[in-house]
Formats: structure tokens, C-alpha cells, sequence
């Protein structure tokens, strides 16, 4: 069977709903939104997002600069300094975020809608997965931070006191890419804000709807102004200036690996903080003991979910030499059978890719992967317009590029390993380490090797499940620093110490002459 690419046979919503949020984008420029305000741009430069599905316009958007990251910085840096947001009681907090969360689930279908539309990801992935974890995201954090901005103390004999308090920093600039922007970009303004920062927003060029959205629903929520600003725009025109910005304390980047060591960079005058969640190409073993039907299941979910663009995705699938044909097949068989469609048909298990430039660049990657290896199913684009492509499966070795080098795409690599040790050589032999995946009944084995393949984080026997306390991040070129639980506010905030006797120490004596030191 060749893919074809099912044509909204199905919808997930009336056709009329759906039509109405085309006409009303069609009609509506996409502005910033800085200091409670939606904003046009200073310059009045626009640039349009497409829609995956056919390449065509979905809406304008201001296309952001220096100047407009001024203003939101400077609204930001007022609302820190000056405005009630910091100095409020964590629960009045609280209260303002769980109403954000209330909001994201109230407009789950339009916001599910714009997300579909604007990044070609599916409706059942979107509307089923991704707007109810963007409303937990700001429900976790707001009730996390009532217990994570606690303090410790430090008795030193019972001579001092010694007590820590977390403050927060100042404004964070929150930085993200287009594969799953509403819940990436919930997950870092949540806890910034539970923390008490204030933060401006640059989320990314392919992707700008759904943060537009959360503009309208930081108002309906009553966030004080400034507290979020969102600038537009391209990377180089409104990320770099952000990142440079001098009243900027905070930058968190969620990215490409070359885009993480630029930003260091430009952070470096101003000595940013900085937390980098990058690239990936990550790993997963199957041994000949596991259970091989969920193996399966898991491995067709974790590089096919998300349109491949999942940067924990298992795009390195390192099979034991005893069974690797017969799994491999089975492999070609369900990756054959994956539903490729429309966004927003609720039966489509994979959409579109964001942009007809990153779906080049993954026709590139299939191209050298066929001089490389094997393309045993895939490969080739689906449908006459848009940017589907089938999901692909290639046979190649550890030292191949489609092996090596992230794709970001519906492209898994299949290898071979003949015991334990070579699994975890061909497991690490990789400049990324952010996720890793582990099947094996032998338990003991499961966990030695887990704990042995360097990745922020390791699944045994399961498929790629996240729970908001857990430590998230990467190990190698794949980033510095962890997010998630209380991670997140280790990073969005301060740790201030503060030092007390509690008897009257001694105090050496300096300047009172001789003798009485
Ligand atoms: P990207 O690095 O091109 O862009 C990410 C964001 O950075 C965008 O908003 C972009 O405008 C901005 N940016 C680009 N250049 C900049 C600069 N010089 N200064 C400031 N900002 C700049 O990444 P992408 O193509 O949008 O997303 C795909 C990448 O993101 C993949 O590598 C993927 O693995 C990674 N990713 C990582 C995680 C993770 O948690 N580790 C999660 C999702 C995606």
C-alpha cells in the first residue's frame, strides 16, 4: 500500500468552526502583546505563517526588532521592579495561573484548532494531548511553587542560623521552537511565573498562533501588565536582541544545538543564566528477551507521534542481531500502515511538516540515507500539496549521517548489536544525549544499561511518558541544565542566604593597635 494522504474525509470539529477561525485569522494581523496590550510592530514589518497542509497563508504577523523587544523588556523590567506581580502572595499567585490553566481548557478547541492548523501536528495529538498538558503545566507549577519556593536551614553548632530564601530573579526571556509551541511554551511561562518573575516571550517564526492566543487569556486572567509580553519575529531579529538585552537575567532556550552556543554567546557580555533544552537523536535498544509486541508498539509511537518532530523522539532504533530481521519487519509492516492525513482529521496519526524548508532539508536527509543504507519503507512525500512525507524506515550503521545527525522528521534509523556491551557503544557513540529507551525483561540488565547510556533520561520498557516533577534535559550537545518539578525553580529563582549568631561570636578586633588581636 502506498501512503495517501487522507483528505479531512473526517473532521474533528464542523467544517464552519473551523472556517471561522480561517476568516478571522485572515482578517486579524498577529501582533505582540507587551505591557497587557496587543501591539503592532515599531517598524510595521510582517511576515506570514503557512499552513502545513497546503503551504498556503494563514495569517500576517508583525515581524518583530530590537525595538519592539525593548519596549516588552522594558514593560517587563517595570512590572519586576515596580508592579505587584513579585511582591504578591504566592497563593494570589496561584489563584491567577490556575485560572490561566481554566482558561487553556475552556478554549481547548479553538486553541487546538490554531495549533493544528499553524504546525500541521494532529488533532488527536493536539486537541487529546497537548492543550490539556498546556493547562496542567500552569496547574503543577502554581500549586508546586507554594512548597518549592520554601527556603532551608543551616545550624551551625548553636553558634548561627544560617536560612536560605528563594527569591525571584528579574525577567526571563523565554525562547521556543515551532514543533509543539503551545505546550513548550506553557511549560517554561508557568513556572517562571509561579516563581514571580516577569518574562517576555519570543516563540517561534513557523508558529506563532497559539501564543498570540495565550495573549487574550493572560487579560481574561487579569495578569497585571507586563508580567508576559510575546514579541514575533525571526531568531536573528527578535531572539538575539532579547538575549543581549542587559535587563534580561534569565534566558531559556529550546532549540537546535547551534542555536544554543550562539545565544551562550551573545548572553555572555551580560552574563545570562541560561537553561538549553537542544537536539536530539536518541537511542533505543530492544533485546531479544522483551516484550517485543509493546517494543513495537512503542516504537512506532515515539518516532512517528508528532509528525517525527519530537525532539525526544527514538530516531536510533538498535536492535539485538538474534531478532533484528523479524522485528525489523514487523517495524516496515506498522510503519506502512501508519495513517498519514489532514491535521485536523481526528483518524490522522501523522501530518504535515511545520515548513516546505524543513521538509526539504528531511528529503536531503532521505537521499543521503539512501547512500548510506537501506530505505526499507517511506521516503517519499504524500499527497499533491502540503508537506506530508511517509513514514520512513531505513537499515544502516552507527556511523551513517541519518545515524548520527538529527533529521526532526518521520525518518528511523535501524542498526544491529550483537551483545550488552556493543548495544551501549552504539547507544553513546552519538553527540547527542537527551532521551533513551531501554527493552529487555531481564530487569537487572535493564537498569545497568539505562543508567549507563548518557542521555538526561532513560525509559525502561516504556514509551515516551513525562511527568511535570521529573528532572528534564540533556546530557552532551543535547543541553545545560534541567526543567521540570522543582528543577524549573532552581532555575527561576534566586538563592539568597542569610547568616545569623545566635549568641554574640567573636569578632576578630582590626585597627586597635598592638596586642589586641
Ligand atoms: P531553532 O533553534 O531554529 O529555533 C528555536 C528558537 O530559537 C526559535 O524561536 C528561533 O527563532 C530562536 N532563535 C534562532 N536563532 C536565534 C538567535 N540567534 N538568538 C535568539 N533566538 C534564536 O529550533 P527549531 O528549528 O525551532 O526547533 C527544532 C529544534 O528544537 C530541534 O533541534 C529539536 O530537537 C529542538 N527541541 C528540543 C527540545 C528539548 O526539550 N530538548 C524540545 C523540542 C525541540
Amino acid at each position: 500500500m502506498t501512503h495517501q494522504v487522507s483528505k479531512g474525509s473526517k473532521q474533528a470539529f464542523d467544517p464552519e468552526f473551523i472556517e471561522s477561525i480561517r476568516r478571522k485569522l485572515a482578517r486579524t494581523t498577529i501582533s505582540h502583546f507587551i505591557n497587557g496590550e496587543f501591539a503592532e510592530g515599531e517598524r510595521g514589518e510582517k511576515f506570514e505563517t503557512l499552513e502545513p497542509s497546503n503551504n498556503r497563508p494563514l495569517a500576517e504577523v508583525y515581524r518583530g526588532h530590537e525595538e519592539d523587544v525593548n519596549k516588552a523588556v522594558a514593560a517587563a523590567r517595570r512590572a519586576f521592579d515596580n508592579g505587584p506581580w513579585p511582591r504578591m502572595k504566592a497563593k494570589e499567585r496561584r489563584k491567577h495561573l490556575l485560572r490561566v490553566g481554566e482558561l487553556i481548557e475552556e478554549h481547548r478547541d479553538e486553541l487546538a484548532v490554531l495549533e493544528c492548523l499553524d504546525t500541521g501536528q494532529v488533532f488527536r495529538i493536539i486537541h487529546g494531548m497537548q492543550v490539556p498538558r498546556a493547562a496542567e503545566n500552569f496547574r503543577f507549577f502554581a500549586e508546586r511553587a507554594l512548597e518549592a519556593m520554601d527556603g532551608r536551614s543551616y545550624p551551625v553548632d548553636d553558634e548561627f542560623l544560617n536560612y536560605s530564601i528563594r527569591t525571584p530573579v528579574g525577567v526571563a526571556g523565554l525562547i521556543t521552537p515551532w514543533n509543539t509551541p503551545l505546550m513548550l511554551e506553557t511549560w517554561k511561562l508557568a513556572p517562571a511565573l509561579a516563581a514571580g518573575d516577569t518574562v517576555v516571550l519570543k516563540p517561534a517564526e513557523w508558529s506563532p498562533l497559539s501564543a498570540w492566543f495565550l495573549g487574550r487569556i493572560f487579560q481574561e486572567a487579569d495578569l497585571p501588565p507586563g508580567v508576559v509580553n510575546i514579541v514575533n519575529g525571526f531568531g536573528e531579529e527578535a531572539g538575539a536582541p532579547l538575549v543581549a538585552h542587559p535587563d534580561v537575567q534569565l534566558i531559556t532556550l529550546t532549540g537546535e544545538t547551534t542555536t544554543g552556543s550562539i545565544v551562550m554567546k551573545n548572553g555572555a557580555d551580560t552574563l545570562k543564566r541560561f537553561s538549553l533544552e537542544l537536539g536530539g537523536k536518541s537511542p533505543m535498544l530492544v533485546f531479544d528477551d522483551a516484550d517485543l509486541d509493546r517494543a513495537l508498539d512503542a516504537v512506532i509511537f515515539g518516532i512517528f507521534s508528532l509528525n517525527g518532530e519530537r525532539c525526544q523522539a527514538n530516531s536510533r532504533l538498535i536492535v539485538q542481531g538474534t531478532i533484528y530481521d523479524e522485528f525489523l519487519e514487523r517495524v516496515v509492516e506498522r510503519a506502512r500502515n501508519v495513517r498519514v492525513g489532514h491535521p485536523l482529521d481526528p483518524d490522522s496519526e501523522v501530518g504535515p511538516l511545520i515548513h516546505p524548508d524543513h521538509l526539504s532539508n528531511v528529503l536531503k536527509y532521505v537521499e543521503v540515507g539512501k547512500g548510506e543504507g537501506e530505505l526499507l519503507v517511506g521516503g517519499e512525500r504524500v499527497g499533491d500539496e502540503g508537506n506530508y512525507l511517509a513514514p520512513t524506515v531505513f537499515a544502516a550503521n552507527n556511523e551513517a549521517r541519518i545515524a548520527q545527525e538529527e533529521i526532526f522528521g518521520p525518518v528511523l534509523t535501524a542498526m544491529s548489536f550483537s551483545d550488552e556491551e556493543d548495544a551501549l557503544r552504539q547507544a553513546n557513540d552519538v553527540r547527542y544525549g537527551l532521551a533513551s529507551y531501554v527493552w529487555t525483561r531481564d530487569i537487572q540488565r535493564a537498569l545497568r544499561v539505562g543508567h549507563k547510556i548518557e542521555a538526561g533520561g532513560t525509559w525502561i520498557n516504556a514509551q515516551n511518558v513525562r511527568h511535570l516533577p521529573v528532572p528534564f534535559g540533556g546530557v552532551k550537545d543535547s543541553g545545560i541544565g534541567r526543567e521540570g518539578g522543582d528543577f524549573s525553580f532552581d532555575f527561576y529563582t534566586e538563592f539568597k542566604n542569610v547568616c545569623v549568631p545566635l549568641r554574640d561570636s567573636r569578632i576578630p578586633k582590626y585597627g586597635m593597635g598592638d596586642g589586641h588581636h
